[in-house]
């Protein structure tokens, strides 16, 4: 078939000791945290999830379940140029999708006042003053990695002009970006986090929770640990590129000598084919690539279950790939891996034609309709079985047919036999052409003694195709996909040019005029079902009755496909 061929399968990666775990086992023996874990999701609600958030989202709510604690699912909503409640909506429905119960439900924008509060009182123990200096003169102030920064000029403040400035800051004197507040640490550190780093800026911006009540925001690192500290979090589990922030974490909880959460980095999912970047996928999505966040071609969780895959699968995908402490890049193969291992078990087969080929039987009587016994699904013995009707006329895949067949081509060509799945067997006895000299019908005849799909005279055929009954075809538009990028890694690109240069020209072939079995006939949006021979598939939003619409979620492994290849490749 035409269909994009699946990546290589890994075999599942071995279950990795979780360092992470490690850390939780040893702080429940000493009693740190009196024995308690406590954790949480924080995201900033500038775009949908994507599947790096899945990892971090099993990673925080599976330990926490597992030592019997608790996740809090933290909205980090700071930057109210970005944040929308869309966001936090579609974060809300996805976690939840994944199949996790947070304990509280809660927004840093909640902790305003407190964190406000913290600043005053910094200031007040001068570990904190109001800068005048605007970004780039703290830019430059700051040094790099091998000079040391400068001090302020505005570091010496009294504890009383810093009071005034920063309750005027507060009322909104001062234009946006004019005056921060800046922690007084160190200008000479090494680490360029601690050389006074900004705890609040000036934004006349409107917040989508606080609306106007503030037009100072605190910064991320400022804001972050202390709403661990306010929420009693024991475990604050992040990314590796935070490592570096961690000194600043604790700086902040220990000079306001509040409750110290452990900040823990591990490493952040990256897969082939694929961008886990909010920003980049709100550019797919504002600049039209994609039809939305939730385009099934989309690595956000939106997206993924609109295209079919279920969190089963999700859960298991983040449990093989465990957590460490250097990033690498994980194959998209083995995603897909999961997904199939878990549809395989729980979805019915049904048969579809997707670029149908019409096939009259010369044999069946005209007004003949059987209904053939067929498994629903081979896997599960409780999903029962269906029966599929066969009549004279059907279809066939066009791919299942060749007038003259290559070398190893074992389906439908002229005087060969083939097996219909759950059917007969039938021989192709000739061909309709068009005017182009295009196959546009077979002629074939069955053997009623195959019926249910053996020859009582032990006659082998070596090919089982699929078939719908051309009377009782359901229509239907197929969408098929291919990864949304072409390079492994999308962000290697020519010197000039960006990730959008990557993007793969066919990642979305939409099919109309597909048949399908009548059992799909009540499908519903979300519906999910094997195609035999073809993948697995799951019932669009788009879907409705009359007007059928697939996603194919991923095909099944095509050894047709591996042999073309190869003899193209010869
Ligand atoms: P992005 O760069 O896509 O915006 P982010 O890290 O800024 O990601 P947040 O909303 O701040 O997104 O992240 C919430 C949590 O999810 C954080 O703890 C973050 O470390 C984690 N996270 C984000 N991306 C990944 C990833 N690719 N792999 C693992 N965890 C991730
Ligand atoms: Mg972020």
């Amino acid at each position: 078939m035409s269909e994009p061929s699946t990546s290589p399968v890994p075999s599942p990666a071995p279950v990795q000791s979780n360092f992470i775990r490690d850390i939780m086992i040893a702080d429940r023996e000493s009693n740190k945290y009196g024995g308690v874990v406590r954790t949480r999701f924080p995201p900033e609600p500038n775009g949908y999830l994507h599947l790096g958030h899945a990892k971090s989202i099993c990673l925080n709510f599976g330990l926490a379940a597992e030592f019997g604690g608790t996740t809090n699912l933290r909205f980090d909503d700071t930057n109210p140029e970005k944040e929308e409640q869309e966001y936090v909506d579609s974060i809300i429905d996805n976690v939840r999708w994944l199949g996790f119960q947070w304990d509280k439900m809660l927004f840093a924008s909640d902790y305003f006042e407190p964190i406000y509060q913290w600043a005053v009182q910094l200031i007040r123990a001068g570990q904190a003053y109001v800068c005048d200096l605007n970004a780039e003169e703290v830019r430059q102030y700051r040094g790099t990695l091998v000079d040391g920064g400068k001090h302020s000029p505005y570091r010496d403040r009294s504890v009383e002009e810093n009071l005034d400035l920063l309750a005027r800051m507060r009322a909104g004197e001062f234009p946006d970006g004019s005056r921060t507040v800046r922690a007084k640490i160190d200008m000479g550190s090494p680490n360029l986090n601690l050389r006074d780093p900004v705890m609040y800026r000036i934004l006349h911006a409107t917040h989508h929770r606080t609306g106007d009540d503030w037009c100072i925001y605190p910064m991320y690192d400022y804001a972050h640990g202390q709403s661990d500290s306010i929420e009693g979090i024991t475990h604050s589990i992040c990314t590796l590129e935070f490592e570096d922030h961690r000194p600043l974490y604790d700086w902040f909880v220990d000079q306001l000598g509040i409750h110290h959460p452990q900040q823990i980095e591990f490493d952040r999912l990256n897969l082939t084919y694929t961008l886990l970047s909010k920003r980049k996928l709100l550019q797919l999505v504002n600049d039209g690539h994609v039809r939305g966040w939730d385009d099934p071609r989309m690595p956000t969780l939106s997206g993924i279950r609109r295209r079919g895959y279920t969190p089963e699968a999700m859960r298991s995908f983040c449990g093989a790939i465990g957590v460490g402490k250097t990033n690498g890049t994980i194959e998209l193969g083995l995603l897909e891996h999961h997904v199939r291992e878990d549809l395989n078990k729980r979805v019915n087969r049904v048969m579809a034609v997707l670029r149908p080929l019409k096939v009259v039987i010369e044999n069946y009587p005209d007004d003949l309709v059987e209904e053939l016994p067929a498994v629903n699904n081979p896997e599960d013995e409780s999903a029962g079985s269906r029966t599929v009707p066969f009549s004279k006329v059907l279809y066939i895949e066009q791919d299942d047919f060749r007038e003259v067949p290559p070398k190893q081509f074992y389906r439908l060509s002229p005087g060969k036999e083939v097996r219909l799945r759950w059917g007969f067997f039938i021989t192709c006895t000739g061909v309709v052409k068009n005017d182009a000299g295009e196959v546009v019908e077979l002629r074939a005849t069955y053997d009623p003694a195959t019926r249910g799909g053996n020859s009582p005279d032990g006659r082998k055929v070596k090919a089982t195709i699929h078939w719908v009954s051309a009377a009782h075809a359901l229509e239907a538009e197929v969408r098929l996909y291919e990864t949304l990028f072409s390079k492994e890694n999308p962000n290697q690109v020519e010197e000039g040019g960006n990730f959008l240069d990557n993007i793969n020209p066919n990642s979305l072939e939409v099919l109309s005029g597909c048949k399908l079995e009548p059992a799909l006939a009540t499908a519903k949006p979300g519906d999910r079902v094997q195609f035999e021979r073809l993948g697995y598939f799951c019932c669009d939003l788009d879907s409705t009755e009359g007007a059928l619409v697939f996603n194919r979620t991923v095909a099944l492994k095509d050894s047709w496909a591996k042999i073309e290849k190869r003899e193209k490749g010869k």
